[in-house]
């Protein structure tokens, strides 16, 4: 086998919200695409790797195909594409949800509201399933974008669409009523990858984990009087135990340790009430745990 020819092929999107995120957390992992605008395929530099650029909609079926090993996709399109493709890594990125939207002041007590309702969204199977789910018969409009003004030119009662901050909804006079599923960023496999390409799709979950992990994470430095440090350590979480060092000033040391984004502010307050001074806080690049 000529081992220099095996390479992992990732599709991503051609443009759209995911893209720039999906070539960061690349890059972030030492892996560096050389893409030009509008090229349809890119190579990595010192990785190997292809990068196929497709149209969003068409990598699930790309996937399952297995003209691309991998590739990277909202939850949303795994679960509306229904395709014989694997979810192996969350993201972390493009956050959203669908929802179901109806205009501000309408009467709206529940799923059961729906019936008979004309609901414009791009999600048909998604929102065909949560209706059966819910017994409700309503008539889906599929429309591939700007859905949220369906309402407004009289097309639609209600509609099924992403939301992020909700301030689309708002400007449009909607309101949202039902979250039909919760989506981020992830990756997805082929069942068609073949076993030598595996190893580097490990080398790369690795680098991709370590990146994730090292963003939700945020090394703390502070300094604290000797007879708060034990007060201290029991606030600070997991981890192994923090390092503890003498300050030049007599009776103070200085405090290091790692602590997760969730729980920050919580803990920051905590530590200034138990004590801590002069908290730094620094972004870790890279993690491996
Ligand atoms: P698009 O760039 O509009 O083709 O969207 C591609 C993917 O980005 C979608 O399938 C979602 O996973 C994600 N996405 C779309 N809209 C949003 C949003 N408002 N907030 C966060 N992610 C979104």
């Amino acid at each position: 086998m000529d081992t220099a020819k095996v390479r992992l092929k990732i599709a991503v999107q051609k443009s759209g919200r995911l893209l720039d995120d999906s070539i960061k957390i690349l890059k972030e992992c030492g892996i560096k695409i050389d893409n030009g605008k509008d090229q349809l395929k890119a190579s990595a530099r010192k990785f190997p790797i292809d990068l196929l650029f497709l149209r969003n909609s068409d990598i699930p079926q790309y996937v399952q195909d297995g003209v691309a090993d991998i590739g990277i996709i909202g939850q949303n399109t795994v679960i509306e594409k229904q395709k014989d493709i694997t979810e192996v890594l969350n993201l972390g990125f493009s956050k959203c949800r669908l929802s179901i939207a109806v205009p501000r002041n309408s009467d709206y007590s529940g799923p059961s509201s729906l019936q008979g309702k004309r609901i414009a969204t791009s999600y048909p199977n998604s929102l065909q399933q949560y209706l059966d789910k819910h017994q409700v018969q309503a008539d889906i409009h599929e429309i591939s974008g700007s859905v949220e003004i369906a309402p407004n030119i009289g097309l639609a009662d209600a509609i099924c669409d992403l939301v992020s901050t909700g301030s689309t909804l708002f400007k449009n006079g909607l309101e949202e009523k039902e979250i039909i599923l919760k989506s981020e960023a992830c990756m997805v496999k082929s069942p068609k990858m073949s076993a030598e390409v595996e190893p580097i799709l490990a080398k790369l979950i690795y680098r991709i984990k370590s990146v994730l992990t090292a963003r939700n994470n945020k090394y703390l430095l502070m300094n604290a009087p000797n007879e708060a440090i034990e007060h201290i350590i029991n606030i600070l979480p997991g981890m192994k135990s923090p390092t503890v060092m003498p300050l030049a000033t007599e009776g103070w040391s200085s405090i290091h340790t790692v602590i997760s984004e969730d729980r920050f502010w919580e803990i920051i307050e905590a530590l200034e009430e138990a004590g801590a001074q002069g908290i730094l806080v620094v972004p870790i690049e890279k993690m491996i745990v």
